[in-house]
């Protein structure tokens, strides 16, 4: 004799949840043959479903052992019995059990999806066996509009999909009228002969009778065990095409991203919420680093206009910018041994201070600058009209002024050329002689043609009452070596000065320092764009664990038909994931249109690059991964009893 299909000995099963354990099943042994056609008889409460959840291993016995074509299950690692459900048991349960979002089609090729068949065998066989069950004009209906008997018979449908040898049915007909019932008995009875084994659990005698064993259950404890008629030979079906060595990868991710994008389309409300967290994230990221880099690429081109050949010498020690007042170091005296130096091209002093600029009825305040004859061509800036003042001029304290665009606009009337007419600096009344070109704004964003040129003498001894000056620029030489310069005018300084009262900068430490100004400004906006990133991913953690909650039946159904831990989990993470990526993509758009919109409107300018995008979607994405993880390990550890009795 062949090994039993079953072999149960001594189980029992006491439940430990909810206070004192109680013991539904005591000492049960029960041995059933592969074609066999039983039916487990009992009241209510006499333990049959938890008889029934252990043959179909939803449930493991505390206590006595049970076999598998002579297999101890207790041997069997969770994967392995989720193989056993899926290849070996087809569930047909009181209530049906069908996944209300999916057609009658979707729902029969549920446990196909989990065995690995592809797509298109799996749709054709489950129409197959819909058309045999006589539900060939229902197949795209779903469970809402199909009568019970038709939900039972889909769910026979279901059963049979992986071959469903052995046919596990829990009350099939408890749910359904007696026209209804008959029918799900008839399909048992022709299942029966096509040599399935059926065991069938009732409490009803008038359904026990068509089963040809009949197994009496009272209080958990077998009462009898007796044979209706003759067995009818069958052909003995074996476990059908038994599919251990099934790979479900495809299958399985296919399944995951179409119930993902259902359920995400279902609760298009609340994914389109879930997803603002992570749009808003990624468009920040993408907006914000495009407007910093845009910022930053300012600041450099307008220090570059600046002039990269200059030295800027500074009063104060380095050190100490503001202690500037009480240096008086930078006499005129000084310029014509800063101007020795090998290597200076150029020398002008330049002491910059706000003062009243008055024309007839007008006034402005401008910056005053006293300089040097040469201060146009240290900084490249030219004249528009008239001329810049002379070494004359300076040596003879004239009273003349260059004005700035800013300054011209705003103190003259339309078009009236201010060359020739006198301005009041002060008391006293300057000639304009020339007008500057427009040089826009300076690297800390200060406008630089709202600015009045003097020259440094006639400023000190008329306007600023100071002869020392703020700060000297130094043009180097084409061709030198700027740190060469630098070293020879720190050392003549040292000189002349005895102590270190002065730095020197040069136009490379400028740009680093507003480099790394910059950069730090851009990580403050990429810190803040992580932060909600990391609160969007909460958010997405949240409706996750609310979705699994909401679907805690579907996992105890997916569960019970063949679905491994990791298939619930995949699914799960597969929606979080749909989540970010989708609300990622929806960010990237979103911060480059907000980017553009920016430019064009406040007329700053933005500079994409692909990084930031790139990281910013790629942090999306793993946002996903990672708030997604602890609800789908949640829907995976689901114990599938408990799921499966939740409403
Ligand atoms: P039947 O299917 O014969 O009506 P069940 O096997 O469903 O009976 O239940 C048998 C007994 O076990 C009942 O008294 C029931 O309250 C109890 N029971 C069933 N499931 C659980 C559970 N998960 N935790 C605690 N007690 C349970
Ligand atoms: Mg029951």
């Amino acid at each position: 004799m062949s090994l039993p299909l079953l072999q149960m000995n001594a189980v029992g099963r006491t439940y430990t949840t909810g206070g004192a354990p109680l013991t539904v099943l005591t000492d049960v042994s029960l041995t059933i043959q592969c074609g066999e056609f039983v039916a487990i008889m009992g009241a209510s409460g006499s333990g049959k479903s938890t008889l029934m959840n252990i043959i179909g291993c939803l449930d493991k016995p505390s206590n006595g052992s049970y076999s598998i074509r002579g297999v101890d299950i207790a041997s069997l690692s969770g994967d392995e019995l989720a193989a056993l459900r899926r290849d070996t048991f087809g569930f047909i349960f009181q209530r049906y059990n069908l996944m209300s979002d999916l057609s009658a089609v979707e729902n029969t090729e549920v446990p196909a999806v989990y065995r690995g068949m592809a797509k298109a065998d799996r749709e054709a066989h489950a129409c197959n066996l819909l058309r045999e069950l006589g539900l060939g004009d229902r197949l795209k209906h779903h469970p809402s509009q199909l009568s019970g008997g038709q939900q039972q018979r889909v769910s026979i449908a279901r059963a049979l999909m992986n071959g469903g040898p052995v046919i596990l049915a829990d009350e099939p007909t408890g749910a359904l009228d007696s026209n209804g019932g008959k029918e799900v008995l008839a399909i048992l009875e022709k299942l029966h002969r096509q040599g399935h084994t059926i065991i069938l659990v009732t409490h009803d005698s008038d359904i026990a009778a068509y089963a040809r064993r009949i197994v009496r259950i009272t209080d958990g404890r077998i009462t009898s065990d007796e044979l209706q008629q003759k067995e009818v030979e069958g052909n003995q079906l074996q476990s059908a095409e038994t599919g251990t060595d099934a790979k479900p990868g495809v299958a399985v991710l296919g399944e995951a991203l179409k119930m993902a994008l259902r359920s995400l389309v279902n609760n298009r409300m609340r994914t389109a919420l879930t997803m603002l967290g992570i749009i808003i994230g990624v468009a920040s990221v993408v907006a914000l680093m495009a407007i910093g880099n845009g910022a930053k690429q300012d600041v450099l081109e307008r220090i570059q206009t600046m002039g990269t050949d200059l030295l800027t010498i500074r009063r104060g020690a380095p050190a100490m910018h503001a202690s500037g007042g009480i240096v008086t170091s930078f006499l005129p005296e000084d310029l014509p041994f800063i101007s020795s130096v090998p290597g200076a091209a150029m020398v002008v002093p330049e002491t910059e201070l706000s003062a009243l600029l008055r024309f007839g009825n007008e006034d402005l305040m401008v910056t005053a600058v006293g300089t040097g004859e040469d201060f146009p061509r240290v900084h490249d800036w030219s004249t528009q009209s008239g001329v810049f003042f002379s070494a004359e001029h300076v040596k003879r304290y004239a009273q003349v002024v260059v004005l700035g665009q800013t300054v011209v606009t705003n103190l003259f009337p339309d078009g009236m050329n201010p060359l020739g007419q006198y301005v009041l600096i002060g008391n006293a009344p300057f000639l304009v002689i020339g007008v500057l070109s427009s040089k826009g704004l300076s690297p800390r964003g200060d406008d630089l043609d709202n600015s009045a040129w003097l020259p440094y003498t006639t400023a000190g001894a008329r306007i600023f009452g100071q002869r020392f000056f703020n700060h000297i620029i130094v043009r180097v030489q084409p061709g030198s070596d700027m740190s060469v310069v630098q070293a020879e005018l720190h050392t003549l300084l040292m000189h002349r000065h005895l102590k270190e009262d002065f730095n020197i900068r040069n136009m490379a430490d400028t740009i680093a320092t507003a480099n790394e100004t910059q950069n730090t400004l851009t990580y403050l906006l990429a810190a803040i764009a992580v932060i909600s990133l990391v609160v969007g991913g909460i958010g997405v953690m949240n409706i996750m664990l609310v979705s699994v909650t909401e679907r805690t039946r579907e996992i105890g159904i997916r569960m019970a038909i063949g679905a491994r831990s990791f298939d619930v989990m995949f699914q799960f993470l597969t929606e979080a994931v749909m989540v970010c990526f989708i609300g990622g993509l929806a960010g990237v758009i979103v911060g480059l249109g907000g980017g553009l919109a920016t430019s064009a409107i406040a007329g700053w300018r933005v500079i994409f690059t692909v990084t930031p995008i790139v990281i910013a979607f790629g942090c999306a994405f793993l946002t996903g991964i990672i708030f997604g993880y602890l609800p789908a390990r949640k829907a995976a550890q689901l114990d599938p009893i408990e799921a499966l009795a939740r409403d």
